[in-house]
């Protein structure tokens, strides 16, 4: 197949990519337009948690399409309820709104603790956010994000995020004031380069937020769904948030997220929350399907087994290149490297032959490892046997 330059003339310039089109996936490998395959560690951002068109959810996509697609938000439908149960189920929420993006996920959270503000707290609708943070593109979740030059690029920012440091408590507690309605996090930065919450923190915030009627609000849009070897990443640390995002993982690769609280916090009335995709039959099929595979019996400890494997081995590669350890949770993991050379390495994995690998640089000189939780440990072995190469490659 030959590149499509006049279609890429037709998309909308955002992003710098490669010139290759992908055409097919299957598990951890991708396929380009020239037949090239590539070991994927990215999987889109942690989003096909299960691998590239897992039978499973070809099947529960496929099913679902022949007997209804969208019949509306204004009516039930039994794949949204059956996920809903799931997700109830395997956490401390009571409910939950399904949304398309972890943006909108996000969003719903904040108007969920506005709103919670003005019935509950006087108001009160401030919402301690994290310097480095991330939660999402929309101009309210881009303004809870602490990343550099996002509070300059589409100003007037969305007001009301102050920002703390994570793993610093008293950064939280000067940030208290009586218009302070709720704390949001990552149990893990994502886009920050892999930065755990400690659970000390985890817990000293829950006391915290409890202390002074504040919700707690885990943005687990990249950590939700068996990515750091429990189902939900807050489950790491013994505590009971108020409300939770999930997108990402959750749909195995369509747009599928979730808005899940607490009974005591579910104050939207009718009209307050809505979207004309929500919860489509569609989508929650495929995250039964998803969430099914994870849930069973075994899947986490072999997400586990593999994420010890992973960290091993990257910390061994730490050693010989003299770099700087490795940290993370479960499969959502980080490679510190010693140089700002992370841009070259995903390139020069990429351009391997006669196979490529899928990389990212979240940092100039962090690697972020998301690989599919159902990555072989003979792949994982390729993928750490040729990072080497490629480190002595990039280095030499
Ligand atoms: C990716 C991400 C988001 C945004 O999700 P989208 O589906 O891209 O809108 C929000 N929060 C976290 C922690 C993320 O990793």
């Amino acid at each position: 197949m030959k590149f499509d330059q006049s279609g890429v003339d037709a998309l909308m310039e955002i992003t710098a990519r490669p010139e290759l089109v992908f055409v097919r996936g299957e598990g951890s490998w991708l396929e380009d337009h020239t037949g090239k395959r590539y070991l994927d560690l990215v999987q889109g951002w942690a989003v096909t948690c299960l691998g590239h068109c897992p039978p499973a959810l070809v099947e529960a996509i496929t099913e679902q399409a022949k007997l209804l697609i969208n019949p509306s938000p204004a009516f039930y439908n039994q794949p949204s309820m059956d996920l809903a149960k799931r997700i109830v189920g395997a956490s401390c929420f009571d409910r939950v709104f399904f949304a398309n993006s972890g943006a909108e996920a996000n969003e719903g959270a904040i108007k969920l603790a506005r709103k919670w503000g003005r019935v509950k707290r006087n108001g009160a609708y401030k919402i301690i956010t994290f310097e480095h943070g991330f939660h999402g593109r929309t101009l309210a979740t881009m303004s809870a994000s602490g990343k550099p030059g996002w509070d300059t690029l589409y100003a007037p920012q969305v007001e009301g995020f102050p920002k703390a440091r994570l793993n610093d408590l008293d950064s939280v507690k000067a940030l208290i004031d009586d218009q302070t309605v709720a704390v949001m996090l990552e149990p893990v930065q994502g886009e920050a380069g892999v930065l755990p919450a400690s659970k000390e923190f985890m817990g000293a915030l829950r006391e915290l937020a409890t202390q002074h009627g504040l919700l707690l609000i885990v943005d687990e849009v990249q950590t939700g769904m068996g990515r750091t070897g429990k189902m939900f990443a807050y489950q790491h640390s013994d505590i009971t948030p108020d409300i939770m995002t999930l997108a990402k993982g959750i749909g195995g690769g369509v747009p599928l997220a979730a808005l899940c609280a607490r009974e005591e916090v579910c104050v939207f009335e009718h009209g307050d929350q809505g979207g004309t995709y929500n919860g489509n039959p569609l989508m929650t099929a495929a995250g039964i399907a998803v969430f099914d595979t994870i849930n069973a019996p075994g899947f986490l400890d072999s997400v586990n087994e593999r994420a010890q494997q992973l960290s091993t081995g990257l910390l061994a590669l730490s050693s010989k290149w003299g770099m700087k350890g490795e940290r993370g949770l479960g499969m959502l993991r980080a490679l510190m490297m010693d140089r700002a050379d992370g841009a070259a390495i995903v390139e020069a994995a990429r351009n391997r032959s006669p196979e490529g690998m899928l990389l990212n640089a979240p940092r100039t000189d962090v690697l972020r490892f998301m690989p599919a939780l159902n990555i072989s440990a003979d792949e994982i072995d390729l993928a750490l046997a040729w990072l080497d190469d490629i480190i002595a490659q990039v280095r030499a």
